[in-house]
């Protein structure tokens, strides 16, 4: 399977699609569930509070205690229980150690669900991806690493009530699963168990082409890459060789306009409606992290857990300072050299924030830069579309005036 002859993305149609530019491809507009588009499409009408509510039986507004300060709720949502752990034995080939693949297997083969929705690469390129009713671990397996473009995962959800199964585990990303939310009681299951990874800063299949050729020094050979919580991006190439680019150093001119409009527009970084979410921007280098939302949740987690080795959660150092200088030197899409990028580079991971500290850094940079961009583009939909937690996080910075 390569990566050089990428197919063009899906073409999205805005009769099809009532988000238009704005659309992330979800998938559920590729169903009969299209009919309720206007109330679940996580771009026409944010209702994170509502559907936390609906999810978890409480929601980040309901456990505020009337301080004004802003919370870890705020940054995380609502959790049970945190935690920084990895696979003893990890899955090769998996975007981290596999925890994501090992839950869905396990989930499988203990008959705790039926059916896994996920997604496998397409076979001639392994950047598309295609999504799948996985009914076999292997299926599951063959699903591991990240495509790191727009799924429309939603789009099998026509099979899942053509096969009559009845529990059902969704693997997916803020967006897909804030639709699902909205259907979950039009799907006819018994069970539904929501498995979600954080996201942020996704892509067409076209935009991710433009910015491996803009940003590695082999586009054609990445098989992996993930923006590091060293401060750098680690692209991994099919020989092995991992290089390192300094975020410091990207070409942010010529990569403005490669994020998706949605993802220039999303709140729900960490996916506040998944039961469990496992991505990695909360723990050290190498490590996953892992945020127990509800009851199913737990259950999810507990099939791997003796798989799993654990440390406590950190956080250290300070993002306030990083994060408001970040502001105009993204807006004005200052490139340093690679030299200066690289040293600076070094000196923040050194002394820069760790653990759930990155994590705020990374959530305060997107939030701010999302909250311009809708400020800026979709003026009448600021007030709709930002939900409070977000305005709280963004109103500790100062941002231009424009
Ligand atoms: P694996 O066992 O390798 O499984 C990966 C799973 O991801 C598979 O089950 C597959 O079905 C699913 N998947 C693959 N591509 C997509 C897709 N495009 N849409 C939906 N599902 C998909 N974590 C962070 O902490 N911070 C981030 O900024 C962040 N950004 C992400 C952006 C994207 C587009 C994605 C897909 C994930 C992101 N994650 C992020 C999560 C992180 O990269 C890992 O996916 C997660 O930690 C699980 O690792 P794993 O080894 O357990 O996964
Ligand atoms: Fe439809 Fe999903 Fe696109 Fe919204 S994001 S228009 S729900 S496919």
């Amino acid at each position: 399977m390569g990566s050089r002859s990428p197919r063009p993305a899906r073409p999205i149609r805005s009769g099809r699609y009532p988000a238009k530019e704005l659309c992330s491809q979800c998938g559920l507009c590729d169903t009969r569930y299209v009919a309720h588009v206007k109330e679940a499409c996580a771009f026409l009408d944010q209702q994170l509070t509502q559907l936390e509510e609906q999810t978890h039986g409480r929601s980040r507004e309901s456990l505020r205690s009337g301080s004004l300060a802003v919370t870890d709720t705020d940054y995380f949502g609502v959790y049970e229980a945190m935690y920084t752990a990895r696979k003893r034995d990890p899955i090769p080939g998996a975007q981290w150690t596999g925890i994501v693949s090992s839950i869905g297997m396990k989930a499988l083969t203990t008959g705790l669900v039926e059916g896994v929705v996920c997604v496998q690469a397409d076979e001639r390129d392994r950047f598309q991806p295609r999504p799948i009713l996985a009914r076999t671990p292997e299926a599951v397996w063959a699903a591991r690493v990240n495509k790191p473009t727009l799924s429309p995962n939603l789009s099998v959800l026509e099979q899942v009530e053509q096969s009559g199964l009845k529990r059902l585990l969704v693997i997916g990303v803020g967006c897909q699963i804030q639709a699902l939310r909205a259907v979950e009681k039009k799907l006819g299951l018994e069970k539904l168990y929501v498995l979600g990874t954080p996201c942020v800063d996704n892509v067409s299949r076209a935009g991710l082409q433009k910015f491996l050729e803009t940003t590695s020094r082999s586009p054609q050979t990445v098989v992996h890459y993930e923006f590091m919580q060293d401060f750098h991006i680690h692209f991994k190439h099919e020989d092995g060789s991992v290089e390192k680019v300094p975020f410091f150093g990207l070409k942010t001119k010529e990569l403005k306009d490669v994020f998706a409009p949605s993802c220039l527009s999303c709140f729900d970084y960490v996916n506040a409606l998944a039961d469990l979410v496992v991505g990695y921007m909360g723990s050290p280098l190498g490590w996953q992290w892992l945020l127990v939302r509800n009851q199913r949740g737990q259950e999810l987690l507990d099939l791997v857990w003796e798989e799993l080795e654990t440390q406590p959660v950190i956080s250290q150092g300070s993002r306030r300072a990083a994060v408001q200088q970040g502001i105009p030197a993204y807006d004005q899409a200052l490139t340093l050299p690679m030299w200066l990028a690289q040293i600076m580079g070094a000196v923040i991971e050194r002394f820069g924030p760790r653990g759930l500290e990155y994590a705020r850094f990374s959530i305060d940079s997107h939030f701010t830069r999302n909250y311009l961009y809708v400020r800026r583009h979709y003026p009448h939909k600021l007030e709709q579309h930002v939900p409070p937690f977000a305005r709280r996080i963004v109103e500790q910075y100062q941002l231009p005036q424009d």
